[in-house]
């Protein structure tokens, strides 16, 4: 079950340089237990088939101060089994409303101007703009994604964007005055292409706009289980300035906001651009340089850190199940494979996970394959302990299976610190 990639197959390559600034003097600071794609639940029927693993090192850039995976998985295996969870809960529409209502509010763009956003997905935050009589295009290289957006009237090409497709949507279009791009900025390892084909396309009074997971939440939250494959960077700002200089753009706002337990949101526009450098950029630099962000040793620390959760975790876990105690997990997000692989918390200590969305329940946890029910789980086989995978939702779960605790049920919540209720 537990295999290495097979040799000789182009499932993953390692990189030998920054991907913000092609240095070549990176260090390993955090080295991850190597996991299966975090995504890749698989089903019943699917069980006897080997699941790879990959590398986890998490490298730091002596040049820039970039944190990065240099190991690529190729996307063919990464998006093989991915179940796919919508982005239409109510909380991600709303945050895309008054984000997209925060983009016409501070750059006000004329009616009809065009708005391309990259990921577009199921063209949520299109929609925004399409209702305030902007023209919209998508971009997303999930073909059926695309076909839906498509029929709901936001026009989504099924392609990755590059500098090729900059150019012809340019061509056919015209030049956009706003390029958006949210979770998609650190997922790509040729980030250059990406930001050149921004610039092919953007007006010269343009502005793009993107939100990625911020390593300063990363780190003071002690978030190393967003760490896994599909997440080649861990953004701040310090690294960012130089690059998208060397690309011919400038950043110009770089501000916290709370949308995926802590993001970043950037703003830059082409060289030379007619607005100045708003205050958050040297604002969020300070920050980072407070933190400690720019130094390798920093990272080193917060390793230590997690493996005294690890160890303080397993020693737990072990005493109960010696003691015959029955463990079941709660949650199966894709950070719950970091998780179980770095923590080490298998089938051997684990005998079932709930989770809520029906998508992944009756499937199996990438690798492990511990079984996904549904909630009523623990209702009808009580486990003694839960173990919170889902831990940054501790508290709403606890508090939604109160009835749990009160017939005699404990959680536990292994980060930030491990606690027992
Ligand atoms: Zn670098």
């Amino acid at each position: 079950m537990f295999v290495n990639p097979p040799a000789g197959k182009n499932l993953y390559h390692r990189r030998k340089t920054c991907r913000l600034c092609g240095g070549r003097r990176l260090t390993l600071v955090l080295g991850l237990a190597p996991t299966p794609p975090a995504n890749a639940f698989v089903s019943r029927d699917e069980l006897d088939k080997p699941q790879p693993r990959f590398p986890l090192d998490v490298f730091f850039c002596e040049d820039c101060h970039h944190v990065q995976l240099l190991d690529v998985v190729s996307p063919s295996v990464l998006f093989e089994n991915y179940v796919y969870v919508s982005g239409t809960s109510p909380s991600f529409v709303a945050h895309f409303e008054s984000y997209a209502r925060g983009i016409l509010d501070q750059f006000k763009p004329p009616p009809g101007s065009l708005v391309v956003d990259i990921g577009s997905n199921d063209g949520t935050l299109l929609r925004f703009f399409q209702q305030a009589g902007m023209r919209v295009l998508g971009v997303d290289p999930a073909r059926n994604i695309a076909e839906e957006a498509t029929r709901k009237g936001i026009k989504t090409l099924p392609a990755f964007f590059s500098p090729k497709l900059a150019a012809d949507i340019r061509a056919e279009h015209g030049a956009a005055t706003v390029i958006t791009a949210n979770n998609v900025f650190a997922h790509i390892d040729d980030l250059e292409g990406i930001v050149e084909g921004i610039r092919t396309l953007l007006a010269p009074d343009g502005v793009f706009v993107f939100e990625v997971s911020y390593l300063v939440d990363v780190f003071e939250k002690t978030l190393f289980d967003t760490i896994y494959h599909e997440h080649l960077d861990y953004h701040s700002v310090k690294p960012l300035i130089p690059f998208f200089k060397r690309l011919g753009m400038e950043l110009i706002e770089a501000v916290r906001v709370g949308s995926h337990g802590g993001s970043l949101r950037g703003i830059a526009q082409l060289k030379g651009g007619p607005r100045p450098v708003g205050k958050t950029v040297a604002a969020a630099i300070a920050c980072e340089e407070k933190l400690g962000l720019d130094r390798a040793e920093t990272f080193r620390r917060f390793g230590q850190n997690i493996a005294a959760l690890k160890a303080a975790l397993g020693k737990l876990l072990r005493e109960l199940k010696a003691g015959g105690k029955k463990i079941a997990g709660f949650g199966a997000p894709a950070k719950a494979t970091t998780l179980m692989y770095h923590f080490e918390t298998g089938p051997e200590l684990i005998d079932f996970i709930v989770d809520d969305s029906p998508l992944k329940q009756n499937l199996f946890t990438p690798g492990y394959h511990v079984p996904v029910l549904p909630a009523s789980a623990i209702y009808e086989r009580r486990p003694d302990y839960l173990l919170i995978l889902a831990w940054n939702f501790a508290k709403p779960l606890m508090q939604a299976h109160r009835a749990y605790r009160d017939a005699g049920g404990h959680f536990i919540v292994p980060i930030p610190q491990l606690e027992v209720h």
